[in-house]
């Protein structure tokens, strides 16, 4: 099949109990660009049982075609009806290119599917962008550790296949008055298909640390100075009602849970406000944070380059300035009788 047979971008629609990922909707943000630089159109691929009004939510964010496959066997997600029904759909419409959040999900199903429709996948990509002069898709993400960005180019096969990861896009603006067609799919997933039999879902206990998704996050480095020193940066996280997070530094020292890990080679955040409480601002910590909204550093050192990337700085030590946010906001909460 010739490459010119293939068109369109595609982006898979991911969800959870009826609602949609905010991954999904930030690569149909960045898939419009790219769908729109190709002249081509951009279709969302949405499976589930019941999908309710999400096929319209997903035209509302920017796809032009929504191919929806219900059947009770695609409720939840399980690697071997989703890698099924999405291989045959590829093989007969024949995208262009397919994208993937690089989330515990698209993780999973992308490298199934690139095995089944045989062609290659680039994982965990932070940029995506068309080349002017052939079309193709440069996909760039980091290579050696982190050490170089490397961009990567798929001219001889198609579909390009791309999972990106969480938070690096953004996505359009919900726009209720756009029109798109929705095209019910063939979502039969015959017997044998599944290797695997869905027993009971258990959702984890420990409180998930949903960095990706919040408001507001602050942050505590190495400037906290011990474990304990953390309940000062998650006071003020309680107190805005936002999510904790961590840099590396003291991931690796043992303070902090890997879950809280911003940066490069943690989690990607846009929130609205992030607040860096006693982190240096090195470069894999800013590649993960430096596109929210608003950024206030804490920190004692003035040539911190945090204050390079901040909205607001304060020059001090964390352990003094910290708390009285923390009480000040308290008040604001819970105003004196
Ligand atoms: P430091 O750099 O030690 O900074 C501590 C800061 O706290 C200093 O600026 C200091 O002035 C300030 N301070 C100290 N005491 C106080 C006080 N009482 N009050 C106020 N301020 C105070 N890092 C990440 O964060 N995320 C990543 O995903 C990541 N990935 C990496 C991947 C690779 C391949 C490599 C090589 C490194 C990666 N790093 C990552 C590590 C990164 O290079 C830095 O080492 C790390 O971010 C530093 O963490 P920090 O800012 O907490 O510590």
């Amino acid at each position: 099949m010739a490459i010119e047979d293939h068109k369109d971008v595609w982006v898979f629609a991911e969800q959870r109990g009826g609602e949609l990922s905010r991954a999904s909707l930030q690569l149909l943000g960045k898939g419009r660009e790219l769908a729109d630089t190709l002249g081509q159109r951009l279709c969302a691929v949405l499976l589930g049982d019941g999908l309710g009004d999400l096929s319209r939510q997903l035209i509302a964010h920017g796809a032009d075609i929504v191919y929806a496959g219900e059947n009770p066997k695609l409720k939840n997600f399980q690697t071997d009806s989703y890698a099924y029904v999405i291989s045959k759909l590829i093989e007969k419409y024949r995208p262009n290119i397919m994208l993937y959040g690089a989330t515990h999900i698209g993780r999973d199903l992308a490298p199934r599917i690139a095995q089944r429709v045989y062609v290659g996948l680039t994982a965990d990509c932070t940029g995506l962008d068309i080349d002017p002069d052939t079309g193709n898709l440069l996909q760039t993400r980091p290579a050696f550790g982190g050490n170089l960005m490397a961009t990567i180019k798929t001219p001889n096969h198609r579909p390009v296949m791309s999972t990106v990861r969480p938070g690096v896009m953004k996505a359009l603006p919900a726009d209720p008055e756009r029109t798109g067609e929705i095209i019910p799919m063939d979502a039969d997933v015959p017997d044998g298909v599944m290797v695997t039999r869905l027993i009971e879902i258990v959702k984890e206990a420990k409180h998930a640390v949903n960095l990706e998704e919040a408001e507001i996050i602050v942050s505590g480095g190495r400037g906290v100075g011990s474990p304990e020193g953390f309940k000062v940066v998650s006071d003020l996280a309680d107190a805005l009602n936002g999510v904790l997070g961590a840099s590396r530094a003291t991931v690796d020292l043992g303070w902090i849970d890997q879950t809280h890990q911003v940066g490069q080679t943690g989690k990607t955040v846009t929130p609205k406000l992030y607040i860096a409480c006693g982190i240096s601002g090195a470069i894999q910590h800013r590649a993960g944070m430096q596109n929210s909204d608003y950024i206030v550093a804490i920190n004692k050192d003035p040539d911190a380059p945090i204050f390079g990337i901040a909205h607001f700085g304060i020059i001090g030590d964390l352990h003094e300035i910290v708390p009285l946010l923390t009480a000040e906001l308290n008040k604001l909460r819970r105003p004196a009788a």
